[in-house]
C-alpha cells in the first residue's frame, strides 16, 4: 500500500480550475517532489494534503487513512493529520529560544516534559544543531533557522513530510549547502517527503520521483532520469531542459 495517496484531485477557487484531476501516489519512504512553473498548483495540492486547503473534489489518505474524500463526506483536520510541515517562509518564533521553538508542537501535543526534552534533543541531534539550543532564531544565520525550521517539523515524529520551496529563501551557496544535508538527512531518516519546488536542478538532485505540474494538470510522474532523458510532453521537455 502506498503511504500517500492522492485520487482524482480537483480545486477550484472562485470559478478557476486551479487543479484538474490530480493523481498520483508516494510510497514508504520515498522523496518525491511536485516540479513545475510558479502558478501551477504546486502548492495548492500541498495544501490539500495538509488540510490547509479543502479540495472541491477527491480523495487523499496517508497510510491507509482517508484524510479527504468528497463523496464520502471525509475530512480530517489538519491537527489531527500528524504531518510535518515546512514552508517557504519558516517563521521561527522570535521571541523563544531554539529548544522552545521545538518545545511548542509538543505542548500543543500535550508531550510530557521528560519526552519533550528527549524529542527536543533527537530533533536537534538529526539536523545537526544541538549545540546552538539556547539561541534565538536572530543570532542564526538562515540556512541554520531553515534547519530549525525543519527540526520543528519532526519533532513530533510525522509520518510523512511536507516541504514548500524550503530552501528558497536562503542565498545561492546556502541554498547548496542545505540542499545536500537535506539529502543526508531524507537518507538517514528515510521519511516519506513531499516536496514542492520549481527548481529543476533541486527536483533532479534530491528526488527520489517527480511529478511535473503544468497549469493545474499533471504533466509526467518518473525518475529523474526518466523526466530528464524521455520527456512526456514539449512542456516538460522545455521545462526540464531549461536548467541547462
Ligand atoms: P504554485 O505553488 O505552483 O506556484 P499555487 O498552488 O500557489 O501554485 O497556485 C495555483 C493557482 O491558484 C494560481 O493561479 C494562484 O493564483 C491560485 N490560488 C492559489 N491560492 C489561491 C487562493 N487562496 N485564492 C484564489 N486563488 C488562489
Ligand atoms: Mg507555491
Amino acid at each position: 500500500m502506498p503511504e500517500v495517496r492522492v485520487s482524482h484531485l480537483f480545486k477550484k477557487f472562485g470559478n478557476v480550475n486551479v487543479l484538474n484531476d490530480i493523481d498520483f501516489t508516494i510510497n514508504e519512504g520515498e522523496f518525491f517532489t511536485l516540479l513545475g512553473p510558479s502558478g501551477c498548483g504546486k502548492s495548492t495540492t500541498l495544501n490539500c494534503i495538509a488540510g490547509l486547503e479543502q479540495p472541491t473534489a477527491g480523495s487523499i489518505a496517508v497510510g491507509g487513512t482517508p484524510f479527504v474524500d468528497t463523496e464520502r463526506g471525509i475530512y480530517v483536520p489538519t491537527e489531527e493529520r500528524n504531518l510535518g510541515m515546512v514552508f517557504q517562509s519558516y517563521a521561527l518564533w522570535p521571541q523563544m529560544t531554539v529548544s522552545k521553538n521545538l518545545a511548542m508542537p509538543l505542548s500543543i501535543r500535550r508531550a510530557s516534559r521528560g519526552d519533550k526534552a528527549e524529542r527536543i534533543h533527537d530533533a536537534l541531534d538529526k539536523v545537526g544543531l544541538s549545540h546552538l539550543k539556547d539561541r534565538y532564531p536572530h543570532e542564526l544565520s538562515g540556512g541554520q533557522q531553515q534547519r530549525v525550521a525543519l527540526a520543528r517539523a519532526l519533532v513530533y515524529s510525522p509520518s510523512v513530510l511536507l516541504l514548500d520551496e524550503p530552501l528558497s529563501n536562503l542565498d545561492a551557496k546556502l541554498r547548496e549547502q542545505a540542499r545536500a544535508w537535506l539529502k543526508r538527512l531524507q537518507e538517514d531518516l528515510g521519511i516519506t517527503t513531499v516536496y514542492v519546488t520549481h527548481d529543476q536542478d533541486e527536483a533532479l538532485s534530491l528526488s527520489d520521483r517527480i511529478a511535473v505540474m503544468f497549469e493545474g494538470h499533471m504533466a509526467q510522474i518518473g525518475t529523474p532520469k526518466e523526466i530528464y532523458e524521455r520527456p512526456a510532453t514539449a512542456h516538460v521537455a522545455a521545462f526540464v531542459g531549461s536548467c541547462n
